[in-house]
C-alpha cells in the first residue's frame, strides 16, 4: 500500500481544518502541511450553501480560495480523500482504503454530520436531503426544479435556513417540528413569538407537536410523507433537519478519546501526544457552566481551528471555550441573538424579560444575581457583542446590573 508522509496532517478541510493550516503556515515556513477532505469540492464557506440552493450564487463564489485570509500558499488540499482509520501509536492514517500518509502531528477538524433518525422510514429515497455540504445544495436546487412543495423536518435554525432557500425559489414550505415551537434549541416557546409571527408572515407553513413517520414515493422519488397524526402531506422533497452529530466514527478503536467528538483539554490536545481536535467535531467547554459541549458555529470552529494551529506548532495557547448556546443571526428578517443559559424555566436564575412593540429582550442573571449568564433578543440586538463579553468573561455584576436591565450599559463603562 502506497505511504506519503507528511509533518502536519489535517484531517478536515473547511473552518477549522483550513484555519489551522493558515496558522502553521504562519508559525512554521517551511513544514509539510496536508489537508484530507473526504468531499469533492475544494474547501468553500459552510453556512452560504443556502445561496446555492435558491441559485443566488454559485459554488465558485463561495470558496475560501481567495476570499479573506485563506492563501493556501504551500498548503496541500487532497479532495475525495476520506480518511478511514487513525493508527495513533504508529501515526498513520489509512485514506480510502487505498493509502496510508504518516505524520508528526495531526488535527481532526472532521466537523459533524447531519443526523437521520433511524425510526423514519424511506430517508434513503430520492428527493430526501440534510442540507450540510455542496453537492446536497447542488441535489436541492435540482429537485427544487420538479418540486411545488417541500416538507422540512425540524425546526431548528439550519432547517429553517434550508427553508427559506426554498422559499425563495418559489417552491411551497412546510415546517414539521415535534417541539411546541421552532428554535426550542435557542430558546423558550414563549420567547419565539416574534420569531413566529417573522415566519408567518413570510409565508412558511408551520406545523407544531408532530413527527414524521415515513416517506411516501413513486417512481420519481419523494411523493409525499406520512405524519404521526395519521394524517400525509405530498411532497415532492423532504429536507431533514434533526441536529448533527460529531464526524468522528472513523476514530473508534483509535486510543482517541471520544465522547460524542474528540475530546480535548483546554489547548486543544487530544488524549495520545501530537493529536489536536477543533471545530465541530471537538468536545470542548462552556465558559458559563464549565460543561463539556460540542460546537456548531463557523466562528467557533475558525477560532478554535487557529488555536489548534498554535499549539500544534508548539506555542503554547488556550482556548476560550465556547458558549453551548450562542447564535447571532436573523430568520425572516428577524435579528435575533440567544446566548448561555436561556432555558429557565423551573430553575432559580433571575429572569428580566420585557417585550416592547418589535422586540423582546430576556436577561438571564445567575441565581444569587451576580453574574449574566445568558440573554435572548429578538428585534433589536444593539450591545450583543458588549453582553457577550460580560458573559463569557464571567464578570460580576454588580455595579453594572441596573444599567444592563434598563439598556443603559454602553461600551464606555469597559474602559
Ligand atoms: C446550511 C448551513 C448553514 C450554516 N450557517 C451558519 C451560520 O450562519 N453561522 C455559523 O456560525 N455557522 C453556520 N453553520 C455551521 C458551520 O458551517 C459549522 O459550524 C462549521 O462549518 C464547522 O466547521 P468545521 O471545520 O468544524 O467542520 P465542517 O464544516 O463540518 O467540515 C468538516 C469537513 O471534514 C470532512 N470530513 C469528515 N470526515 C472526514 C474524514 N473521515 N476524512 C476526511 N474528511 C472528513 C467533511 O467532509 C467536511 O468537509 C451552518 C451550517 C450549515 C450546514
Amino acid at each position: 500500500m502506497q505511504m506519503d508522509s507528511v509533518k502536519y496532517l489535517i484531517i478536515g478541510g473547511s473552518a477549522a481544518g483550513m484555519a489551522a493550516a493558515q496558522t502553521i503556515r504562519q508559525q512554521d515556513a517551511y513544514g509539510s502541511i496536508a489537508v484530507l477532505s473526504a468531499e469533492a469540492d475544494m474547501p468553500y464557506f459552510r453556512p452560504m450553501i443556502p445561496y446555492v440552493v435558491t441559485g443566488k450564487k454559485s459554488a465558485k463564489d463561495i470558496m475560501l480560495s481567495g476570499n479573506g485570509p485563506y492563501v493556501a500558499t504551500g498548503i496541500q488540499i487532497l479532495t475525495s480523500a476520506r480518511a478511514d482509520s487513525v493508527n495513533a501509536d504508529s501515526k498513520t492514517v489509512s485514506i480510502n482504503n487505498t493509502w496510508r500518509m504518516s505524520y508528526d502531528k495531526v488535527l481532526f477538524a472532521t466537523g459533524s454530520s447531519p443526523y437521520i433518525p433511524p425510526e423514519i422510514q424511506g430517508t434513503d429515497t430520492n428527493g430526501v436531503f440534510a442540507l450540510r455540504t455542496l453537492a446536497d445544495a447542488r441535489g436541492m436546487a435540482a429537485r427544487a426544479e420538479i418540486t411545488d412543495h417541500a416538507v422540512m423536518l425540524g425546526g431548528g435554525l439550519l432547517n429553517l435556513k434550508a427553508a427559506f432557500a426554498l422559499l425563495a425559489r418559489g417552491v411551497k414550505v412546510t415546517l414539521v417540528v415535534y417541539s411546541p415551537e421552532v428554535l426550542s434549541q435557542l430558546m423558550e416557546p414563549e420567547d419565539a413569538g416574534l420569531i413566529r409571527i417573522a415566519l408567518d408572515r413570510a409565508g412558511l407553513k408551520i406545523k407544531t407537536g408532530l413527527a414524521a413517520e415515513g416517506i411516501l414515493s413513486d417512481k420519481k422519488g419523494v411523493s409525499g410523507i406520512a405524519l404521526s397524526d395519521g394524517s400525509e402531506l405530498p411532497c415532492k422533497m423532504v429536507c431533514i433537519g434533526k441536529g448533527v452529530r460529531p464526524s468522528t466514527a472513523f476514530l473508534s478503536n483509535s486510543g482517541i478519546e471520544l465522547d460524542r467528538g474528540v475530546v480535548v483539554d483546554r489547548h486543544t490536545a487530544c488524549n495520545i501526544p501530537d493529536a489536536f481536535s477543533a471545530g465541530d467535531a471537538a468536545v470542548t467547554f462552556d465558559p458559563v457552566t464549565g460543561q463539556r459541549i460540542t460546537t456548531g458555529l463557523w466562528t467557533n470552529a475558525v477560532e478554535m481551528g487557529r488555536c489548534a494551529g498554535y499549539n500544534i506548532t508548539g506555542k503554547r495557547t488556550a482556548y476560550a471555550g465556547t458558549f453551548g448556546i450562542m447564535n447571532a443571526t436573523q430568520v425572516a428578517d428577524e435579528p435575533f441573538v440567544s446566548m448561555g443559559i436561556v432555558h429557565t424555566k423551573g430553575t432559580d436564575y433571575e429572569v428580566h424579560a420585557s417585550a416592547s412593540g418589535a422586540t423582546y429582550r430576556k436577561m438571564v442573571f445567575s441565581p444569587d444575581g451576580n453574574r449574566l449568564v445568558g440573554m435572548t433578543l429578538i428585534g433589536d440586538i444593539a450591545g450583543a457583542g458588549m453582553y457577550r463579553y460580560v458573559i463569557r468573561e464571567n464578570m460580576p455584576v454588580k455595579e453594572i446590573k441596573s444599567l444592563i436591565i434598563s439598556k443603559k450599559l454602553h461600551y464606555g463603562h469597559f474602559m
